[in-house]
């Protein structure tokens, strides 16, 4: 394994890769960032890819004249629903009871984690196959199905090659994004063959072997599999229909082969109508893939006799959605349809990749999504509102115009109202500022003073958060008289 894999290991000693829940107890993201920034492999690869990606959906994206006119029709649509969320979400119980399918309803992780291990548990078997799923993974739910004695298989080759290697996720939409093709090569020689079919002999890092190895290791477990797990991009309230869009085709075997199918699905991929679904299905592609439709597009509406599984079950996952939902600019972030367009364009993602963001969601959208759902107690959560530059390129190619800039900022003053020592001082500076600013006589005398002594004042601030401040940037220069000085001499 490479070097970035063994600091990755010791760093995580403790924990268990793979999941979701590997991501507990990272540093905040300063710390992570700094390691990632250091590596110059991982620097050329996410660089190579993200700029590959992001000028693809620009050409996908330039080839639409309504392409503005979608993205408000998408951004209406989202905020409208989450409004009246729980109106649509009865609605969407009402239709998937009708159609044959059975509804759950889970406030948490522990609890979504504990439906989908009795309904496993209900079908006697003791393996499942998994469609790449960023709700199953956020409640680390491979590492609870594991403890519980039920082997989880993820079937996306990207997420393959992350639960070969023992990894974490670094992407939304490309999970393997920091890995090249010569590490990927040997994680299948490696691995392979501890978990089920081993890759062939004399395995080259060509990309069509190595996609024709991962095709017939997962080809038996697809074959095999009683139960299904999967989350879902959409789900349409009217009908009770659920939407998985995918490029692979692991999506419609795990969705039609297996007897039952569990899916996890977060409150707020709810659409009403099909109408609205249309709008999604035409800039979600061209935002995170750059086609123009995706290869896949999987649509079930709870059970038919003899086509696909028999039995479905739709878990409806909160796990701090409705905390989100409450907060009226943090609110914006439940549109995201997960593109992965913001981490593409992100200058700060290119460089940090996505491990320093310590969630399953990196990037812009985890700066705003994960503090949001965890809250920003810990360190990494706490840090990620400030994992920005705040040039809003995020914002330009969001299909949902989420503005991720806006929310961050929001997050950095709900960071600085709960925050420890570091903002407790920044607080005590600003607060004096302000006693300053409101009396006029008090700035004009310390202007006085600091032009006066201009020559003295050091180039660099006393205090840890204020040298490191000035160890990058220099002070202003201070002029010789103060500027209300000047223009009494020169304008009254
Ligand atoms: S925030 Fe916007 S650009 Fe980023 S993943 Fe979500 S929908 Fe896509």
């Amino acid at each position: 394994m490479s070097d970035r894999k063994g600091r990755a290991s010791a760093r995580d000693e403790g924990r268990r890769p793979g999941d979701g829940r590997a991501f507990l107890g990272m540093p905040a993201f300063p710390e992570a960032a700094r390691e990632a920034v250091g590596d110059a492999t991982l620097r050329a690869t996410l660089r190579h890819a993200t700029h590959t990606i992001r000028d693809k959906r620009a050409r996908a994206v330039a080839e639409l004249d309504d392409w503005a006119a979608l993205r408000e029709a998408g951004r209406r649509i989202k905020d409208e629903t989450l409004r009246h969320l729980d109106t649509h979400l009865l609605r969407l119980e009402e239709s998937v009871t009708a159609a044959g399918g059975t509804v759950h309803w889970a406030a948490d992780a522990a609890e979504a984690n504990r439906i989908v291990t009795g309904l496993v548990r209900a079908t006697g078997e003791t393996e499942v196959v998994k469609v790449k799923s960023m709700a199953t993974q956020e409640i680390g739910l491979n590492e609870h199905l594991e403890a519980e004695g039920i082997a989880a298989y993820e079937t996306d080759l990207a997420e393959l090659i992350v639960q070969l290697g023992e990894d974490r996720p670094s992407h939304i939409l490309v999970p393997a994004i920091h890995r090249n093709r010569g590490e990927i090569r040997d994680i299948f020689r490696e691995k392979m063959g501890s978990w089920g079919r081993p890759a062939p002999e004399g395995l080259s890092d060509a990309p069509a072997e190595l996609a024709e190895a991962a095709r017939l290791h997962l080809r038996e477990k697809f074959l095999r599999a009683k139960v299904g797990i999967s989350g879902a991009n959409f789900m349409v309230a009217e009908t009770g229909t659920l939407v998985v869009v995918e490029s692979e085709g692991n999506g419609r075997m795990c969705l039609t082969l297996p007897e039952t199918l569990i899916s996890v699905v977060g409150v707020e991929k709810v659409v009403p109508t099909w109408r609205d679904l249309e709008v999604f299905l035409q800039t979600l592609p061209r935002s995170s893939t750059a086609e123009r439709m995706n290869p896949y597009t999987s649509m079930w509406t709870g059970t038919a006799d003899g086509d696909g599984p028999g039995t479905f079950h739709l878990v409806l996952l909160d796990n701090g959605r409705t905390d989100a939902l409450a907060d009226e600019v943090g609110r914006q972030a439940l549109r995201c349809i997960r593109c992965s367009a913001c981490l593409n364009v992100c200058p700060v993602y290119e460089r940090a990749g996505g491990h320093a963001y310590g969630s399953v969601y990196p990037g812009p959208i985890g700066a705003i999504l994960t503090p949001q759902l965890r809250g920003t107690a810990s360190e990494v959560d706490a840090s990620l509102p400030y994992a920005s530059s705040l040039c809003g390129a995020c914002y330009e190619v969001c299909p949902v115009a989420i503005d991720i800039p806006e929310v961050l900022v929001h997050l950095r003053e709900r960071v600085a109202e709960e925050g420890g020592k570091g903002h407790r001082l920044e607080r005590a500076a600003i607060k004096a500022s302000t006693w300053v600013l409101d009396h006029p006589g008090v700035l004009a005398a310390g202007e006085r003073l600091a032009s006066a002594t201009r020559k003295a004042l050091p180039r660099r601030l006393p205090g840890p958060g204020a040298r490191q401040w000035t160890d990058h940037r220099d002070l202003p220069e201070l002029p010789a008289e103060p500027f209300r000085d000047w223009w009494k001499k020169n304008r009254t």
